[in-house]
């Protein structure tokens, strides 16, 4: 059913009409957005919620063969560049991007992820080089987008950071120990930055996902389940994800995303909002 208003909402913004399915309200008017790995999964439904509330937005993805096609899916509003956040001068060259070509940059969320190669079971098994190649891409990628974005914004007195946590970063056991740590640090960047931004005119959050079937997740899982087909590592995601009949989806993450980019959230800075479907309330964990 996601998949088919994706197709319709499409077909209405082909036709000028898309403010039928924000219902008449565009919350992103005349913004220029860009989202770090906009190319697939949570930051690719982002970028078309972000679109159809009347932002432009720069998909900035290291993926080469998808990037180009998630633009063309998303439309005329969508523009693609190459960019791999742990290559500092790509993440400075999209900025500037947004500048020249649209004149100014009012969201950088920074999305893009991996979540490392293995799962060990234990820490006395984690190979440090693995560790390294994730704390750069979630942690340094992350600090690089936000300082290439504080940049482009301070002239401007105003602008909204969104940074990408997660609950692994919050509790212990809900992913491999590179990826929880490289997380739990983003809502401490992202207090710390606050600090200083909102005397610019800056706002900057973070949000924490629960589990969601993407390929981020999907070959995380299939490390512990190599057998697995691809449906079946769907399922354990959203069962995963899935509490009292409710699974989080990437459009849970993309309305919060919207929130949060809004100026419906002028005074929220600092914040981590989780969006787990009461997945880090629990005592043990719910499967
Ligand atoms: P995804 O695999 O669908 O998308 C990740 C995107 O990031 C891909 O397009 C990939 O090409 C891009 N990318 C990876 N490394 C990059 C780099 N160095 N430079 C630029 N682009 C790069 O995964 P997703 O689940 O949509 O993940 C998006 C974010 O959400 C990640 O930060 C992830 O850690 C976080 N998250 C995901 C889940 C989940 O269950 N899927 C849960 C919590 C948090």
């Amino acid at each position: 059913a996601r998949g088919l208003k994706f197709i319709a909402d499409d077909v209405l913004r082909k036709q000028g009409r898309n403010y039928y399915s924000t219902g008449g309200c565009r919350r992103l008017e005349g913004k220029v957005a860009l989202i770090t790995g906009g190319a697939s999964g949570i930051g690719k439904t982002a970028a078309h919620e972000f679109i159809k509330h009347g932002a432009q937005v720069i998909i900035a993805d290291m993926d080469s063969q998808i990037g180009p096609q998630a633009a063309k899916e998303l439309g005329p509003a969508a523009h693609f560049v190459q960019c791999d956040v742990t290559v500092e001068a790509q993440l400075e060259k999209a900025v500037m991007i947004a500048m020249t070509d649209y004149g100014k940059l009012d969201i950088m969320y920074n999305n893009a992820g991996v979540a490392g190669p293995s799962f060990p079971p234990s820490i006395a098994d984690l190979d440090l080089d693995e560790f390294d190649k994730v704390m750069q891409v979630n942690v340094r990628g992350t600090v690089a987008g936000i300082k290439h974005a504080a940049r482009a914004m301070m002239p401007a007195g105003s602008g909204c950071i969104l940074c990408t946590s997660s609950i692994s970063g919050l509790i212990g056991g809900a992913g491999s120990h590179s990826y929880s740590v490289s997380k739990s640090t983003v809502p401490g960047i992202v207090k710390s930055v606050a600090s200083e931004l909102c005397r610019n005119g800056i706002r900057i959050n973070c949000i924490s996902p629960g589990p969601i079937p993407t390929p981020l997740s999907l070959a995380q899982i299939g490390l512990i389940y190599p057998r697995a087909t691809q449906e079946q590592l769907v399922e354990i995601v959203n069962g995963l994800g899935q509490l009292k009949g409710a699974k989080c989806e990437e459009a849970d993450v993309a309305e919060a995303a919207l929130y949060l980019a809004s100026d419906e959230a002028k005074y929220v800075t600092g914040h981590n909002l989780v969006v787990d479907g009461g997945f880090t309330c629990f005592k043990d964990l719910p499967f």
